[in-house]
């Protein structure tokens, strides 16, 4: 069988999701767990997430795969429906949803009469992402519009910041939320990670982390464990064969490493097709039986090299961690020019996962 294994520490999710609590004590946690809780699995994961107040997800089905395994937390659809039996579904679930732009309004002005049950709305604003929300100046009237509708149960206030992980902040969307919203009634909603840990004035009355849950950092350059947080996921796998080049002989497909002097390489099994990313270039690091190393040379779809060199004790057999405790998702992620995010979700299906 194929050493590559995906561990989930649920120990890790709590404690982050704990740590989320200490920044913001007088909040509620919407735990985001969209894309199957970052590529952890949704089941598998939320076990370490039971004390949030709610899940945030994308698609209705992840919502009702909450409510069937019994979790009665408030549960958001970020997108919102797309259609009646959506709503529908939503209101007999009792599942929030986002209502961000016209038709969606429209459709719940136009399924008042039908609808089983009122829905809470988390109505967001578009305050400078440009992704999804109302304007700024349509924000009143869209909040007047569910007030005056019988299919709205509680309306809550919402938006999302584009840079709060940057040095350009949340300053100009926080403003330009207040100036429109301030005065409406509602529960308020506006930070991700980034915000939760590094603007307090924008906790309010529901925080919305994701990747910090996972113990990922949601700003580059500032590893997660300057946080304080845990990484939730360990991929590992071994060494299944060792190679001794010679210098002036070369690595791989495309021949891209070349060495320069005696080298010894180990051959993980690991490579695209199980989610590394075939970008990584040579130098990303790799820890091999728990000491840091690099890889080298162009990742294949299931096989890696790393340079075991100065580690003579590394064999066939000798685990390989590609992320986990002593290589951070984000320095992997940072190697190969994207974020921990993407990396995260892009576990493929064959990796099989164990929860500690
Ligand atoms: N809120 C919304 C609307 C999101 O789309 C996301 C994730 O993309 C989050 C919160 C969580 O963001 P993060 O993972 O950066 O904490």
């Amino acid at each position: 069988m194929r050493a590559i294994t995906a561990t989930l520490n649920l120990t890790a999710l709590r404690h982050n999701l704990q740590l989320v609590r200490q920044l913001a004590p007088a909040t509620r946690i919407m735990a985001v767990v969209k894309a199957d809780a970052y590529g952890h699995g949704l089941l598998r994961s939320v076990p370490g997430l039971e004390e949030a107040d709610g899940f945030a997800v994308l698609r209705l089905s992840e919502a009702l795969t909450l409510r069937e395994a019994g979790y009665s937390q408030v549960l958001l659809l970020l997108e919102g429906v797309f259609c009646a039996d959506e709503l529908h579904a939503a209101a007999e679930h009792g599942i929030s949803i986002v209502v961000h732009n016209e038709s969606q309004l429209a459709m719940l002005e136009a399924k008042a009469g039908s609808i089983s049950r009122p829905v809470s709305v988390f109505l967001k604003m578009n305050s400078g992402m440009n992704r999804l929300g109302f304007r700024p100046a349509e924000y009143r009237q869209a909040w007047q519009r569910l007030r005056d509708c019988t299919a709205v149960a509680e309306i809550s206030l919402m938006t999302h910041f584009a840079t709060a992980d940057d040095e350009r902040g949340i300053t100009v969307q926080l403003e330009a939320f207040d100036t429109a919203a301030g005065a409406l009634p509602g529960a308020v909603s506006l930070a991700n990670s980034a915000a939760i840990l590094r603007f307090p004035e924008a906790h309010r009355d529901w925080v919305r982390p994701g990747i910090m849950l996972y113990g990922a950092s949601p700003v580059a350059g500032q590893g997660a464990t300057s946080f304080g947080l845990r990484p939730a996921m360990r991929l590992t796998s071994e060494v299944i064969a060792i190679q001794t080049l010679e210098a002036g002989e070369s690595l791989g497909y495309g021949s891209r490493f070349t060495a320069t002097e005696t080298i010894r390489i180990a051959v993980v099994a690991c490579g695209y097709a199980d989610g590394y990313p075939r970008h990584a270039p040579t130098g990303t690091p790799i820890a091999i039986d728990g000491q840091l190393s690099r890889t080298l040379g162009r990742v294949s779809m299931d096989m890696l090299f790393a340079d075991v060199s100065h580690l003579p004790a590394a064999r066939v057999g000798s685990e390989v961690e590609l992320w986990g405790d002593t290589v951070s998702v984000d320095a992997v992620a940072e190697a190969s020019g994207t974020v921990g995010y993407e990396l995260l979700c892009a576990v493929a299906p064959r990796v099989p996962f164990k929860v500690m």
